[in-house]
């Protein structure tokens, strides 16, 4: 990890707030290579926007933009997302 990024528990509030569930927790498989990681163990961007970056290939996972009423979130990074419910 360098200065510009974190891990996905940076993002854990965000997750948790869209999808009202444990979202660090969560499962996801990248759809670049193929390898299965818990959110909480991707990289985190920050910019004008978030990507979420596989930490095996560097695949965008997940691009999330936000303002005071909306959000919008890009998952065409990930092949399947397993949640407990
Ligand atoms: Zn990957």
């Amino acid at each position: 990890m360098n200065g510009l990024m974190l891990d996905g528990n940076a993002v854990a509030g965000l997750l948790q707030e869209i999808f009202a569930v444990e979202m660090t927790t969560a499962v996801g498989t990248c759809d670049g290579c193929g390898a299965s990681e818990a959110v909480g163990a991707v990289h985190v961007y920050r910019g004008a926007g978030i990507v979420l970056r596989c930490p095996h290939c560097d695949n965008a996972l997940v691009k999330i933009v936000t303002d005071d009423a909306r959000v919008w979130i890009d998952f065409r990074g990930v092949r399947t997302l397993e949640l407990d419910v």
